[in-house]
C-alpha cells in the first residue's frame, strides 16, 4: 500500500501526466482490489482514500447482462460496483474505472492522461500511428467509460495486453511492480518524443476550440464553453488541451470527442459527481 500511495502521488504531481482528479491507480492483494476513490486526486491521495473491494464480486459483474439504455445500465452497474465494497468502506465511492482495474491480472494498474499520449489519442491518425509506434499496445476506439469500456478492454486483456491506449482519453499500464510501470510509461513517452519531433507539421498546429473538448476531463473541468470557469483546475485542464492540440499536429491534426460522447459525458451521473468534487 505504501508503494501504491507513493507512485500515485509521484505521477499525480506532474500536470503533464494528469490534471486534478483525473487518472487512477490500483493494487490487488489477497482477493481485494484497492482503487482510487472517485473525486480524490492522485497528487494528494492517502492510503485511506483508496477503496477496498471484493475482487470476486467485481469479476461477477462481467457475467451479468445489463440494460442497453445508458441511464438504466449505468445505475445498475454503479449499484453492483458499490455492492462489492468491503464492510466498512460504504462511505467511499470507487473510481468509475474500477471494473477495468479488476480485470487486469497484474498487481498494479496505472491510468494517466498524459498530454503527449493524448496528442496521439486525440489526433486524426491516432489509431494508425499507435499501431505503428506501439504494436504491442491495445487501441480502444472512443467509447463510453465505465462498464462499456471495461468490457471492450476485457477482450484485449484476455489476449495478453498490459498497455491500453484509449482514444480521446489516455492510457492504462498494468504490471506486477511499480518499477515496471515506470519503465513502461517512460518508454512510451520517449517513443512519443521522437515521433512528435519527426512528424511535426506546423500547418496542423492550431489552438483547440473550446467548443470541441478532447477528453472527458476537459468537459468535467473546463465546461463546454465558450467561457472557461474561473478556477485553477479549469486553467490547468485548458493548458493540457493546448498541449494536446500542439502534439496532435505531429499525428495528422487534432480530433475532438464525438458529439455522442460529449452528450453522454455531460449527462453521466459519475462525471457530475467528479465535477462536484473538483
Ligand atoms: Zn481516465
Amino acid at each position: 500500500m505504501k508503494q501504491l500511495v507513493a507512485f500515485s502521488n509521484f505521477y499525480g504531481a506532474d500536470p503533464d501526466l494528469v490534471v486534478a482528479g483525473g487518472g487512477n491507480t490500483s493494487m490487488k492483494e489477497n482477493g481485494v482490489l484497492y482503487v482510487k476513490g472517485s473525486g480524490t486526486a492522485l497528487a494528494t491521495i492517502r492510503a485511506e482514500e483508496f477503496v477496498a473491494l471484493d475482487m470476486a464480486k467485481l469479476l461477477q459483474i462481467t457475467e451479468k447482462t445489463y440494460p442497453a439504455e445508458d441511464a438504466a445500465r449505468e445505475a445498475e452497474f454503479l449499484a453492483d460496483i458499490l455492492a462489492a465494497r468491503l464492510p466498512g468502506e460504504e462511505h467511499k465511492r470507487p473510481s468509475v474505472e474500477t471494473l477495468l482495474h479488476a480485470l487486469f491480472p497484474q498487481r498494479y494498474v496505472l491510468h494517466l492522461h498524459p498530454n503527449k499520449v493524448n496528442g496521439l489519442t486525440c489526433s486524426k491518425n491516432g489509431e494508425a500511428e499507435a499501431k505503428r509506434l506501439f504494436p504491442n499496445a491495445a487501441w480502444i476506439e472512443e467509447c463510453r467509460p465505465g462498464y462499456i469500456l471495461a468490457m471492450k478492454v476485457r477482450e484485449k486483456i484476455a489476449d495478453g495486453a498490459d498497455t491500453v491506449l484509449l482514444q480521446n482519453h489516455g492510457v492504462f499500464f498494468a504490471a506486477d511492480t511499480p518499477e515496471q510501470l515506470d519503465t513502461m510509461l517512460h518508454s512510451m513517452l520517449d517513443t512519443l518524443d521522437s515521433a512528435i519531433a519527426a512528424g511535426y507539421n506546423t500547418a496542423l498546429d492550431v489552438p483547440p476550440a473550446l467548443s470541441g473538448p478532447f477528453t472527458p476531463d476537459h468537459i468535467v473541468y473546463c465546461g463546454l464553453g465558450p467561457d472557461l470557469p474561473d478556477t485553477d483546475v479549469a486553467r490547468q485542464s485548458w493548458d493540457s488541451a493546448k498541449k494536446i492540440a500542439h502534439y496532435a499536429a505531429s499525428f495528422g491534426g487534432q480530433k475532438p470527442m464525438s458529439d455522442d460522447m460529449i452528450q453522454f459525458i455531460t449527462h453521466w451521473e459519475a462525471e457530475s459527481y467528479r465535477r462536484k468534487q473538483a
